[in-house]
């Protein structure tokens, strides 16, 4: 069997729809079949889109062969040595929100960018999804040039060579470009390799308070789960820094929406963790890196249904200040990114805007805009630091467009 490390990094996997982004997942997650706690496990990752993968190494074969997924080296018939185990970020396929992607890409310590060969480049997704790791400041990229084993060697040449002319100039610059089958699992080695290099896990502080992005949250009972059985509401997401541990006493903000009087309020919420499970394992202690479901005391109803997604949880009293409304300094791109790109006008007073904060996404309206700084009311509140970043988006025609970044004041 398997020991599960903990995975210590997140690395989300971008780009266009069919590009092969969830095959390489599954190349990449091997043949790791732990069904232990079969029930949470699949609740979260299904959920989140995620999938932890182990590199490995065989210390008997050379380097980029070394680099593996499996746990025996047949070529040398020896058990590999245990690298990292990463945990991949999925971003959601067809008609992708940008703002679902931004939220990811919070909690993302570098990026995998899918591309096929089989297309002129790039395609929509691609730029889209480019741009926002610009915004969002992620440069540890990879770039995997997917599907080669469908196009012949001249067309991976000139895919190749279309590939290096689009990402001058953006983060991706300079990033390996590795081409790869991952429906054949061909060139994974040079793959993990690559990510190995470019994406190195982040130096933690184990003394920060543990601070949790929420991306979604849910109740795991079937229905009709009698109450001795009932298990408490889960949180999903990921720990940016600090430690949590079983029974930590934690807050969520901005917590609920409580009537009193025929006036709304939102109320932190607090509570216990009784479990932590991380690698598809559960665990006494987590540290950042991974996606992390937090097993709750919370009654279920409070947490069905992504209804605490967004929010940021940690210590009590530890917490950001919450904002029904604030002031961004705005840094507008020059055009809409993707098809069809227009020009980006100003940000004009009364005009709603997306805004995706952490992994809060909220609807915005502009009260006051000026040259480089507006002013919103938002529709939920958001938990926020001063100097979080914020990616804009603007609705034009039937879509929310990435239109620019702003900084909380
Ligand atoms: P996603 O939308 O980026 O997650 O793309 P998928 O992983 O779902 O792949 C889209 C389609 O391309 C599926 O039918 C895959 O089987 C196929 N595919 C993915 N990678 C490869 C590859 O390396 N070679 C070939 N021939 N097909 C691939
Ligand atoms: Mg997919």
């Amino acid at each position: 069997m398997t020991s599960n490390k903990q995975p210590e990094v997140n690395i989300g996997l971008v780009g266009h729809v069919d590009h092969g982004k969830t095959t390489l997942v599954q190349a990449l997650s091997g043949e790791w079949t732990d069904q232990h706690s079969e029930e949470m496990k699949r609740g979260i990752s299904i959920r989140l889109g995620y999938a932890d993968a182990t590199f490995r190494r065989c210390p008997e074969a050379e380097e980029p062969e070394a680099f593996t997924v499996d746990e025996h080296c047949d070529d040398h018939d020896v058990d590999t040595d245990h690298l990292r185990t990463v945990s991949f970020v999925d971003a959601p396929g067809h008609e992708t929100l940008m703002a679902t992607m931004l939220s990811g890409a919070a909690i993302m310590d570098g990026a995998v960018l899918v591309i096929s060969a089989t297309e002129p480049v790039p395609q929509a997704q691609t730029e889209e999804h480019l741009s926002a790791l610009d915004i969002i400041g992620i440069d540890n990229i990879v770039i995997a040039q997917n599907k080669v084993d469908l196009v012949d060697e001249d067309r991976a040449m000139q895919n190749y060579e279309q590939i290096q002319e689009f990402v001058e100039g953006t983060v991706a610059e300079g990033a390996p470009i590795v081409p790869i089958s991952a429906g054949q699992e061909a060139n994974i080695d040079l793959l993990i390799e690559a990510i190995q290099s470019e994406i190195p896990t982040p130096e933690r502080d184990p003394d920060e308070d543990a601070r949790m992005m929420v991306a979604r949250s849910f109740d795991i009972n079937r229905p009709g789960t009698t109450w001795e059985d009932l298990m408490g509401g889960v949180l999903g997401g990921s720990l940016v820094g600090g430690q949590l541990d079983v029974d930590d006493e934690i807050e969520l903000r901005p917590g609920r929406e409580v009537e009193e009087g025929g006036q709304t309020e939102w109320q932190p919420v607090t509570t216990t963790v009784r479990s932590l499970q991380s690698g598809g394992d559960f665990v006494d202690t987590v540290t950042p890196g991974g996606l992390l479901g937090v097993g709750t005391g919370l009654d279920p109803a409070i947490t069905k249904g992504d209804a605490l997604a967004g929010q940021v949880a940690g210590p009590p009293g530890s917490l950001p200040p919450v904002h029904e409304t604030f002031t961004m300094d705005v840094d507008l791109l020059e055009r809409i990114v993707g098809d069809d790109g227009g020009e980006v006008d100003e940000i004009s007073t009364g005009e709603p805007l997306m805004l995706t904060i952490g992994t809060a996404t909220t609807v915005g309206s502009v009260t006051s805009a000026r040259d480089d700084e507006c002013e919103v009311a938002l529709k939920r509140p958001v938990c926020a630091a001063s100097g979080s970043k914020i990616a804009i988006n603007r609705r034009v025609g039937a879509r929310w467009r990435l239109i620019g970044v702003g900084t909380l004041r």
